[in-house]
């Protein structure tokens, strides 16, 4: 199977290739809302797949392809959900398939949605790399890491109402800050908005309240992932986070791509994961791989202006595992339900262009980042356009996540 194999042309490199098959939520001139799938430069209407008969054997109620959001399809479960995705995948390779002509649809003359609707958001803090820069940062180097850092995966309850999609600019928010060397707190906007570069992914199954999932099972209830950025107003943040974590520096706006990459296109992609030291504990242990190979870019978008790409980096890296944040979530018996975003936290690599914030590309502000145009960066200005791009390649196989961005426009005062 190769993308030479397709009737719909794939361009080279596309990320949406005949091995990976995304689901999402798209509106064409007709304005209605309905499931889709991306394949090159386009995409496949399920609506009309489903119209034409081609799910009819696996008895799903037809109305999941025209639901404004993909929970209701997530919901009947991987059997049917990878069935379904192997179904258009065939027909993509099949010369005489009812889909030729019927339901294909440029991305162009498409809009793409909000996928999911997402009752639940925890974000974790799971990249080493990233904790220890933050700690060193604002902590004693030594001590970067905090005590529990590598006993569990620290997270905490985030915002899921300001979760928007991909293209949807948002606004610099006001906050109170506490000014350095001032006496008094102030009110206004934001002076250090900040990306974090982060991956989603999203709840494929409920749980009960009280059940509690282990490491060997726990991916069985991940659908799949989107790419995150996670806005972080950081004088906010340093002000408002003390004792209780991240609150309103959080939640003015989360950005996410409107693709959902399924775990199953995910698999070649998997890889060991960083030795864990000291061991953990019994209910944390896995086995095999559970990490992911996908590169991670960041670009930063002036206004009238190129993208100048400050951050590579890669999900491999993360020390804490899906099935292991998942296992974690549960351990108390909260329950998870379907379509429940799960974040990994800022997703930053050793060296340092792999760094997943500008917080520690630019180091609390003392080192400027050139752009493009030859403008300075600490933080991301009025009217810059932050872009994040995903995506996973072996042997002949390329699948990608597409991209996030978002604008952000100055502060309504
Ligand atoms: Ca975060």
């Amino acid at each position: 199977m190769t993308n030479n194999d397709c009737w719909v042309n794939i361009p080279e490199n596309s990320d949406f290739s005949i091995h990976n098959i995304p689901f999402g939520i798209f509106s064409d001139a007709s304005d209605t809302k309905r499931v889709g799938v991306a394949i090159g430069d386009h995409l496949v209407d399920l609506a009309t797949a489903a119209q034409l008969g081609l799910f009819d054997h696996l008895a799903i109620d037809k109305t999941v392809f025209t639901a404004e959001f993909l929970n209701a399809f997530i919901a009947l479960g991987k059997q049917k959900t990878t069935a379904v995705r192997e179904i258009v995948q065939q027909e993509l390779l099949n010369e005489s398939s009812v889909l030729k002509g019927n339901g294909v649809v440029a991305q162009k003359d498409a809009t793409m949605h909000l996928p999911v609707f997402i009752r639940d958001y925890t974000d974790f803090y799971s990249s080493i790399e990233h904790a220890t820069n933050v700690g060193t940062m604002f902590r004693d180097p030594e001590k970067a890491l905090m005590p529990n850092w590598k006993h569990l995966p620290v997270g905490y309850h985030g915002r899921a109402s300001s979760i928007t999609v991909s293209g949807h600019d948002v606004h610099r928010p006001m906050g109170q800050t506490m000014p350095p060397n001032a006496e008094k707190p102030v009110y206004g906007p934001s002076k250090r908005v900040d990306f974090e570069l982060e991956m989603g992914f999203i709840i494929g199954k409920n749980t009960g309240l009280g059940e509690t999932l282990t490491t060997a099972i726990a991916e069985d209830y991940i659908f799949g992932k989107v790419l995150l950025n996670d806005w972080s107003a950081r004088d906010v943040q340093k002000w408002e986070y003390v004792p209780l974590g991240p609150f309103l520096a959080k939640s003015f706006a989360s950005h996410i791509s409107p693709w959902v990459v399924t775990m199953e296109a995910l698999t070649p992609f998997n890889v060991q994961g960083p030795k864990q030291e000291p061991e953990v504990l019994p209910y944390l242990k896995y086995a095999g791989a559970k990490n992911y190979d996908i590169h991670l870019q960041v670009a930063i978008q002036p206004e009238n202006s190129k993208e100048t790409v400050v951050c590579n980096s890669n999900f491999k890296y993360m020390y804490w595992n899906m099935a292991q944040q998942l296992t974690h979530h549960t351990m108390n018996g909260c329950n998870i339900n379907v379509g429940d975003m799960m974040a990994s936290g800022t997703i930053s690599g050793k060296s340092e262009d792999s760094y997943g914030s500008m917080l520690e590309l630019a180091w609390a502000g003392s080192k400027p980042l050139k752009m493009n145009d030859g403008s300075e960066r600490t933080f991301i200005n009025d009217n810059d356009t932050v872009i994040i791009r995903g995506y996973s390649e072996k042997d002949d196989i390329r699948i990608g996540f597409g991209e996030v961005r978002a604008k952000i426009l100055p502060a309504k005062q």
